[in-house]
């Protein structure tokens, strides 16, 4: 067992404190990775404050850049020093259809990064600590020539964002909007013009439609504006949803065309309705998407390596966590925090 340095929240709610835990020992093909940083992602936020999650104390965190510090002796593909990262799954059965297929955040006995049961029943525990042990699987290698703390939030925001793209085939010729341009927004909007999209931002603030501007969109709409909303009438093929609060949908869908696709990545914690005229008048879809699998987090990393995408993140320290979680819950952060371990 390896004692790591971690931190966490004891109960639902309660402030974040350093907290010492035990890793299980380096397996035939596990790797141990020393952290460097970890993005906070909404997730995290909603696991340390919600009590949504089954059990604490609890270590958030499932965006993480670091390197390799140690390796089990039938690791093939990292050594020792080899700059890494990994995201949100650090585990599947390898064996089902999702598996196969390279969908393993669908499998059905997916291991979540924190939060979930491990292989031996004890509940994992993320990011937000010096060290993490894993199958190498799950392990990407970080690309040359980005920065590492901007790579962080791609292994949540970054796939969650581009596997409903690519499944959606969202390219050249498409008229992509985003809505929101929090974490999973701002990382969305770069990718789909990576993809080659004409992308839109629809926002609720006047000024997060110009940093929406600033950030590389075509175009930003401000949804609380009723002329502007009436101005997109059927002028989208794809919107990614990424708004973490409840909100209308119709108004969106009156800005899709025929066969478009609304898609669902943000996580709003009520029900929310949908008048079925809005999907029956132009044959418009509701989708909805989570994670990605390996092969798709790697091809993202490619991506984002060759258009130099990395998020746009505010550096924080441990004893900010609380700040930060306080922060985010109003949206006041442009536009990820990432966790900076390397002290
Ligand atoms: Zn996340
Ligand atoms: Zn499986």
């Amino acid at each position: 067992m390896r004692t790591t340095q971690g931190w966490a929240v004891s109960e639902p709610g309660a402030a974040v404190r350093p907290w010492n835990f035990v890793r299980r020992d380096v397996g035939n093909r596990d790797v141990a990775v020393r952290i460097h940083y970890c993005g906070i992602c909404g997730s995290d936020l909603h696991a340390a404050r919600g009590g949504d999650t089954t059990a604490f104390p609890l270590v958030p965190g499932h965006e993480i850049v670091g390197e390799i510090a140690e390796v089990g002796p039938g690791v093939s593909r990292f050594t020792v020093g080899d700059p890494v990262a990994v995201g949100n799954i650090v585990g599947s059965c390898g064996n089902c259809t999702a598996c196969r297929t390279g969908r393993e955040n669908w499998c059905a006995q997916v291991r979540l990064t924190y939060g979930g049961p491990d292989e031996s029943g004890n509940t994992t525990q993320g990011g937000y600590s010096s060290e993490y042990v894993l199958d190498e699987h799950f392990v990407y290698r970080l690309p040359d020539g980005l920065d590492p703390a901007g790579v962080a939030p791609l292994m949540c925001a970054g796939v969650t964002t581009y596997s409903p793209l690519r499944r959606s085939g969202v390219g050249k010729g498409t008229v992509m909007g985003v809505i929101g341009l929090g974490g999973l927004g701002h990382v969305g909007l770069k990718l789909g013009r990576a993809l080659g999209a004409e992308v839109s931002v629809f926002t609720t603030s006047p000024g997060k439609a110009e940093s929406a501007l600033a950030l590389g969109a075509d175009d930003a709409i401000v949804s609380t504006d009723a002329a502007q909303m009436a101005a997109q009438a059927n002028r989208f093929d794809f919107i990614l949803d990424t708004v973490g609060a409840p909100h209308e949908l119709g108004p969106y869908f009156d800005t899709l065309g025929i066969d478009g696709t609304l898609c669902m990545v943000g996580i709003p914690d009520e029900t929310m309705r949908v008048d079925p005229m809005n999907l029956i008048v132009g044959a418009k879809r509701l989708a909805g998407s989570g994670s990605g699998g390996v092969p798709e987090t790697q091809e993202m990393l490619d991506l984002c390596a060759e258009h130099g995408i990395t998020a746009d993140v505010e550096m924080v320290t441990p004893d900010y966590l609380d700040e930060a979680f306080d922060r985010l819950a109003r949206n006041d952060v442009r536009h990820r925090f990432v966790l900076d371990l390397t002290n």
